[in-house]
């Protein structure tokens, strides 16, 4: 991919904007783009520096994307609304052509790798529970205020939010910049030379997502030294990766959404809203509170992967209505006329509480709850889905202790005595 068209080929200390930004090393990558965290020397703050690939339809699809953070930016001046921040943009060029560049605010790890430090074990309720205010605080955002369809919501495209600014205390969010290439060797991509100081930061990272994701004994208690993500005190996190979103008056893809997380009118071809972005949110909620995907569909002998996922889908949350299963352009190839699958004939019927309760040992009333949040955002009529503006509002969200004070306030004013 490091070729014509292609992504650009970063060294540690280059420099971006005329020398405005220094390349410090890699955050991610994805199809279109990888992603740096780099110094911005006017400011003295670090940033994410999102280096897209340069052939055309790539550099189309970042200035698409600018168009979205700019409107994000611009309806949100107080930076509340859990969305990522677009701080700059400009174009990069390389030997590989002109890269369209974003730079955005300095997040952290994804709730991907939230969970997978988790070992797939799932989080706690109450930390779920922190996640999804701020994915809901978005999606209302994004939804009611903007009129935007995100499309590509999962773990990956959720990342957590540090509340240290790196740049103001670089010893304790164990940063400090580098400001210039460092001697010889070859450290393209972030690899060779600086090796040693990507392992560091590397184990440091690991460290951080281990405190917050509650595993401190295991990583040898008070051993753990401060670093990136430990001083956040409540679960905080930012949507990211507006690649694909679209104002819904201006949709432009048929296929939308990853496979897992992908709503069922998507796979019918039925049409579809704000409301796709809320099916995978339910998805997203599972995931974190499980450690497994709520739908990982797969070909089969006779069956296609799309097929597969409508039966999953039928197993945990019962007979899709016949109106709805029959009513896509694509519906003709998985249903009958009378709303059956064509190719799988049997189903295998686990109601999502039954599921909770003898897979993943969830007591009787916290599977009885965490249903009663999320099986109305998996309704098979998109219009009956609850909005993100419903969904804060969710006893779910605020449990009560006994005295009557929600749970997570009364926490919040421990917290600051
Ligand atoms: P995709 O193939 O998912 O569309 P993409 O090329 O559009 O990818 P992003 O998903 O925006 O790129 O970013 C790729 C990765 O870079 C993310 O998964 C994340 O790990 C990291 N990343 C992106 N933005 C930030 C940020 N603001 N702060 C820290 N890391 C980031
Ligand atoms: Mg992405
Ligand atoms: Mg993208």
């Amino acid at each position: 991919s490091y070729r014509k068209g292609g992504y650009h080929a970063v060294r540690i200390g280059d420099p971006f904007a005329s020398g405005r930004y220094i390349a410090q090393r890699k955050l991610g990558w994805g199809q279109f783009s990888t992603v740096w965290l780099a110094y911005d020397t006017q400011t003295s703050k670090y940033v994410a520096l999102k280096i897209q690939k340069s052939a055309q339809q790539f550099a189309q699809a970042a200035l698409h994307e600018i168009e979205v953070l700019c409107a994000i930016a611009d309806g949100d001046p107080s930076n509340s609304k859990c969305t990522v921040r677009l701080v700059d943009h400009f174009k990069h060029a390389g030997p590989n052509g002109q890269h369209p560049c974003m730079v955005l605010e300095v997040l952290g790890d994804s709730l991907l790798q939230l969970i997978r430090f988790n070992r797939y074990k799932g989080l706690e309720l109450d930390k779920v529970r922190e996640i999804c205010k701020c994915v809901l605080i978005a999606l209302d955002y994004l939804h009611r205020e903007l009129g935007i369809i995100h499309t590509d919501l999962k773990p990956e495209n959720i990342l957590l939010f540090s509340t240290i600014d790196p740049a103001k205390d670089p010893i304790r969010s164990g940063l400090t910049p580098i400001l210039e290439r460092p001697e010889g060797g070859n450290n393209l991509n972030g690899g060779s030379t600086m090796n040693i100081i990507e392992k560091k930061l590397k184990r440091r990272a690991k460290r951080a997502v281990a405190n917050i994701s509650g595993r401190r004994d295991s990583m040898g208690g008070a051993v753990v030294k401060p670093a990136r993500c430990l001083d956040v005190i409540d679960m905080r996190c930012k949507v990211v990766d507006f690649g694909n979103a679209c104002w819904a008056d201006k949709r432009f893809a048929e296929e939308i959404q990853t496979r897992q997380y992908r709503a069922p009118e998507v796979i019918l071809q039925s049409g579809y809203s704000f409301s796709v972005d809320m099916w995978s949110f339910a998805c997203i909620v599972f995931e974190l509170s499980t450690g497994d995907m709520m739908f990982a569909p797969k070909t089969g002998e006779g069956f296609s992967e799309d097929e597969d996922h409508l039966a999953l889908m039928m197993e945990l949350l019962g007979k899709m209505p016949r109106k709805i299963a029959v009513g896509g352009a694509r519906s003709k190839d998985f249903f009958d006329r009378h709303g059956d699958l064509k190719r799988i004939r049997r189903l295998k019927i686990m109601p999502l509480d039954r599921l909770l309760v003898t897979k993943y040992k969830f007591s009787d009333t916290d599977a009885r709850e965490f249903r009663e949040f999320v099986s109305p955002l998996l309704d098979f009529s998109p219009e009956k889905r609850p909005t993100a503006q419903q969904c804060l509002q969710h006893p779910w969200l605020n449990p009560r202790s006994s005295d009557g004070k929600s749970k997570v306030d009364a926490g919040m004013s421990k917290l600051k005595i």
